[in-house]
Formats: structure tokens, sequence, C-alpha cells
């Protein structure tokens, strides 16, 4: 069983003007396709392993064999990560963006005063992030809501951590309309962010 791409919910130019079409085509078809090739090519002579859910993989990665333990954190990462990133998506016509409803509200509210106060702290752990990487929402059962950031295509190292929401902040998701400016490129982003998906999460 080899892992495959998932299909995005919306067109490469929904996302549009926040993220550009050229953007969402590269990112997808061929970044995250390369992830999900190169974990495949990793696992292409481990069959038991390939019938693992990845989660599993990725949150035990010493127990893996070590010929293939850094390709699986790699690529088996970036296929998690951006599978989540796109369901963290959605189009502005369609609902993206605004602020948070319902219990996931609540809870942002109880942990960082407002939303404005969670999206600042959000946005400054994305804007200070050196290098590349992702920033997380999280919650955990020991310490509640989280913001966290993880270097490459890392998880968090938070025990049983659910993600809530996560921002690909690699240049290769916004230098084509952004070049340099990622806080610009953050900004944007809120304008699409797929609340009812975090709330879903929450409450699972
Ligand atoms: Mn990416």
């Amino acid at each position: 069983m080899k892992f495959e791409l998932p299909p995005l919910s919306y067109s490469y130019d929904a996302l549009e003007p926040y993220i550009d079409t050229r953007t969402m085509e590269l990112h997808h078809a061929k970044h995250h396709q390369t992830y999900v090739n190169r974990l495949n090519d990793a696992l292409a002579d481990f069959p038991g392993l390939q019938e693992k859910y990845l989660e599993e993989l990725l949150k035990s990665l010493d127990q893996l064999p070590e010929q293939i333990r850094q390709a699986v954190r790699n690529h088996g990462g970036g296929h998690f990560n951006h599978s989540l990133f796109w369901n963290f998506m959605r189009p502005p016509k369609e609902g993206g963006g605004g602020i948070p409803a319902g219990k996931i509200a609540e809870a942002i509210n109880k942990k960082f005063s407002n939303f404005p106060k969670f999206k600042e702290q959000f946005t400054a752990a994305a804007v200070g992030l050196f290098g590349s990487g992702w920033v997380w929402l999280v919650s955990s059962p020991a310490e509640g809501l989280i913001i966290t950031t993880t270097l490459n295509q890392d998880l968090p190292l938070i025990p049983d951590f659910q993600p809530l929401l996560n921002l690909d902040v690699w240049e290769h998701a916004y230098y084509l309309k952004y070049q340099n400016r990622r806080s610009e490129y953050i900004e944007a982003w809120w304008n699409i962010v797929n609340w009812d998906e975090v709330e879903k999460n929450f409450c699972k």
C-alpha cells in the first residue's frame, strides 16, 4: 500500500488573492508530491512499515531502521504536515478567515485572553521562526492549547498532541508572490483559515 497525494477540496486558484494559483499548484503538485514519492521510495523495501499509519511511524522514528529513519522524518513529515495544512485553509468565498467560533473560540479566549492576542502570538512565532519550518496550534492533554514551532518537516515534540492548525513558513509556500516579505504572507493567510476544521480537530 503506497502513500498518495491527497486531492485538495478546492481549486488551485480558490485561495486568490491571498495565495496565488501558481504557488498552490507547485506546492501541492510538485513539493507535496515529491514528499509522497520519497516516502514511498524509503519504505519500498519495508512492506511491513507501509501498512502502518503515517502518524504512528513519525511518532516512533527511533524504532525505524536507521537507513530510512531520516527519509521518513523528512518526507513522511512533509506528507503529514502538508495534508493537514491544505485542510486548514478554505477559500474566502466559502467562509475562510474571520474569527473562530464554538469550543475552540472559548479555549482560545481562556488561554490567550482573546482572539487578537492569540493571533498576535501565533504571528510573532511565524515571523520569528529562523529558517524553514512550521508554526502550530496544538492541544495537549497536559497543557491545553499551545503555540509551538518546528524546523524542517518535524512534528511537535509534545506528548499526545492534537494538531489544531499549522502554517507552512518554508519559502516555497510564499516566495513567488511575496518574495522575502514573510509577514505579508502570514497576514494574508489569516483570511483563509478554515476555523470549522480547527473546531473539528479540537472536538476530536
Ligand atoms: Mn510546504
